[in-house]
């Protein structure tokens, strides 16, 4: 197991920006996922880590040797490519067997490492198949098992299972993160899809145009997003620009623009550093589909508007596991996901009243 860091590494093309200023220190043993959208410089960052690039400023460490400079084969990492890169006139066993081939392996050496890691990524007996011969799904455990026989002390996977039909794609990610933990080896992973990234990850880095928007665990990226990008990336979320109308008890009160009778009351402590919670202030705030309810009566509506608004169903749509609502508030979107069972389904057209709890809101920059 062993550690990576890169010390404000950037990389340049030419006049053409790849990624700047990044600084991270990826944990021994840890699944740590580069996640943004395409061209925000997840696959450079790799292609560094990897030495497939070297970078135009910083330093990059495994534990502390000083790698920036050394080339891919004097790094010790294995690395599965999104077309997988593999061998296709060439049988599984050679494939797989290639980087000890390389390292010159003694035979019964080699025979023996690459049995064993056929069966960890299950294709025993697949052996003598020429790739040709293999499924989308089989190829990808044998650019998997080619990437681990070498028994690297980094595994970095560029976008892996983006060739992979959705159901595939989530068996293998389950399988990929069970290895993972199995050999407990530090692990790289490129990926756009969001889900992708919190379902498998101790750690994401969110990044935007080669400049890293936030890192953290899935939770704290999920619930603590620091600015406006990473809310509506990572999840949905009904971001809505507000004015800070009152302070008190630890709680900030918002009015809007579009629904001036509606005041949002949410927890103060519930705020991006970033964010200046102050009288006057135009914030914007993060409100999740599914943090949201039905209101449960009419008297609570009449009660108060605070946190309860009313809208009209402009899309509503049974998953079976949830309704989600598109709900225009005037012409304001907002959309809401109730889960369970009891719950009356809306029809478009139909008013609907709902409450935001106070908890849920977030309050960004
Ligand atoms: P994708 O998901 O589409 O692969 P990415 O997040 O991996 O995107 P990169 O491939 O790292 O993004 O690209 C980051 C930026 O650097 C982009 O603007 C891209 O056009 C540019 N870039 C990447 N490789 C090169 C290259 N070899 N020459 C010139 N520009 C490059």
């Amino acid at each position: 197991m062993i550690d990576v860091t890169l010390e404000h590494v950037s990389k340049q093309f030419g006049s053409v920006k790849g990624v700047e200023g990044i600084d991270i220190h990826i944990k021994p043993g840890e699944f740590f996922t580069f996640l943004g959208p395409s061209g925000c410089g997840k696959t450079t960052t790799l292609r560094m880590i990897a030495g497939f690039y070297y970078p135009s400023g910083g330093r990059i460490l495994f534990g502390r040797d000083n790698v920036t400079t050394l080339p891919p084969n004097k790094r010790n990492t294995g690395m599965v490519f999104q077309n997988y890169a593999l061998f296709p006139h060439m049988t599984v066993f050679e494939n797989i067997a290639f980087g000890l081939q390389v390292r010159k392996v003694p035979k019964p050496e080699l025979i023996q490492k690459v049995e064993r890691i056929q069966k960890l990524v299950h294709l025993e007996g697949y052996g003598s198949r020429r790739i040709d011969q293999l499924s989308g799904g089989q190829q990808q455990r044998v650019a998997l098992a080619r990437a681990l026989v070498i028994e690297p002390n980094i595994l970095l996977l560029d976008e892996p299972l983006s060739n992979l039909d959705a159901k595939l794609r989530e068996e293998t990610r389950l399988e990929i993160k069970r290895l993972q933990m199995e050999l407990g080896i530090t692990t790289i992973y490129v990926t756009h899809d969001q889900a992708e990234a919190m379902a498998m990850s101790d750690r994401i880095m969110v990044m935007q145009g080669g400049i890293v928007q936030q890192i953290g665990s899935p939770e704290e990226i999920y619930h603590r997003p620091v600015n406006r990008f990473v809310a509506s990336f990572i999840g949905e979320s009904n971001l809505w620009q507000g004015t800070v109308v009152a302070l008190e008890d630890g709680e900030a009160v918002l009015r809007f623009d579009f629904a001036p009778e509606l005041r949002l009351r949410g927890l103060i402590h519930n705020a991006a550093s970033a964010c200046k919670l102050e009288k006057g202030a135009s914030v914007t705030v993060s409100i999740r589909p599914e943090a949201i309810v039905e209101a449960s009566t009419k008297q609570d509506e009449a009660a108060s508007l605070t946190n309860t608004v009313q809208g009209k169903v402009t899309i509503s749509e049974f998953t079976g596991v949830s309704v989600n609502y598109l709900v225009h508030i005037g012409d304001t979107p907002l959309k809401a996901m109730f889960v369970g069972i009891g719950h009356h389904v809306r029809q478009r057209g139909e008013e609907i009243v709902f409450h935001i709890p106070k908890e849920s809101i977030y309050f960004l920059g």
